[in-house]
């Protein structure tokens, strides 16, 4: 017996996930595709935000549904206005790695109040995109570890 509480041993398990565990798989447009066909990739990929890229596939921006929903209202011809346009770009953008703690990724998406992080890999000219990570990967890691407590 270590004498220690259900609650300290919930808060040490907690504070060992890792990002890795946890990520789902990264939805990306490139960045000259048109808000038209990014908004049909929202609904397809069924995901709340997509990452963009340039042609050496390193990130660049991020689109969220109301990135796409602003640049709608009024817009006649969305099939004319590439993404780059009205994305977030580089370098506001908020990432994690593989190897974060979750709990930290957790932290950005409180302080940035957004939705998703791009799980990225640091390459030579710029990052990848290997993964996302998003408030429903929280909640499933949350459910996970109450399940796990054996009563
Ligand atoms: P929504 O706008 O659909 O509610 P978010 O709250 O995630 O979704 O996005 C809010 C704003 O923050 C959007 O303009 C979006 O482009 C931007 N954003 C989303 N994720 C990130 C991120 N990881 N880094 C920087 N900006 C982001």
């Amino acid at each position: 017996f270590t004498g220690k509480t259900g609650s300290e041993l919930l808060t040490e398990k907690l504070k060992r996930f890792k990002v890795q565990e946890y990520q789902s798989v990264p939805i990306v447009v490139e960045e000259d595709v048109s808000v038209y066909d990014a908004i049909c990739t929202m609904f397809l990929e069924d995901v709340g935000t997509l990452f963009v890229t340039n042609e050496a596939s390193y990130l660049v921006g991020v689109l969220s549904r109301k990135d796409l929903l602003r640049a709608s209202i009024g817009n006649q011809d969305l099939t004319s206005v590439p993404v780059h346009i009205i994305m977030t770009r580089m370098p506001n953008i908020t990432i994690c790695e593989q190897d974060d703690l979750l709990l930290d990724a957790a932290q950005k998406l409180i302080e940035k109040q957004i939705d998703a992080l791009p799980v990225v890999k640091p390459a030579d000219e710029g990052l990848e995109v290997i993964g996302r990570l998003t408030k429903t990967n929280i909640t499933k890691a949350l459910v996970e570890l109450a399940r796990d407590q054996h009563l």
